[in-house]
């Protein structure tokens, strides 16, 4: 009886482990590629002190993508719509949604208006920069994809 005690045991150990296995790899390490990626994808060099690639700059909290209004020398606009609920109608209705981030170095020549871009939060840089450019989707005219 013992012996079949024990067998059950190990049995049932197993199982856990491998339920274990499964769940584990299915979230965490599909986004820590997708991290590699992006820092792998900018290739040049740049001296900016506040860039997440080669400078101090962290990078943290919620990543937006939007299309490229207005360009500055190092800001950029970007747009993009959400919906809203509408408790009076129970309706939803869109909603436009400005963000300004701040537009690195080595990403200046890649970026202009029209592009779709991903931004991601950062500390506050200014009273309205908190966050920065870290990938271009894809680009105005030929929607070439990076
Ligand atoms: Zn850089």
């Amino acid at each position: 009886m013992e012996e079949k005690k024990q067998a059950k045991k190990i049995e049932k150990k197993n199982e856990k482990e491998k339920i274990d296995n499964e769940k584990e790899p299915k979230g965490k390490p599909a986004e820590a590629k997708k991290e590699v990626k992006t820092t792998e994808a900018v290739k040049d060099s740049c001296d900016d002190i506040k860039c997440p690639f080669h400078g101090k700059l962290k990078i943290r909290g919620r990543k937006f993508q939007g299309i490229v209004t207005k360009k500055f020398p190092k800001r950029i606009v970007i747009e993009f719509e959400r919906t809203v609920f509408f408790r009076k109608y129970e309706r939803y209705y869109k909603k436009k949604t400005r963000i300004h981030a701040r537009l690195p170095d080595c990403l200046k020549n890649e970026i202009n208006v029209g592009d779709y871009v991903q931004v991601q939060e950062c500390r506050p840089l200014s009273k309205l920069i908190h966050h920065v450019v870290i990938k271009k989707i894809k680009s105005q005219n030929k929607g070439e994809k990076l």
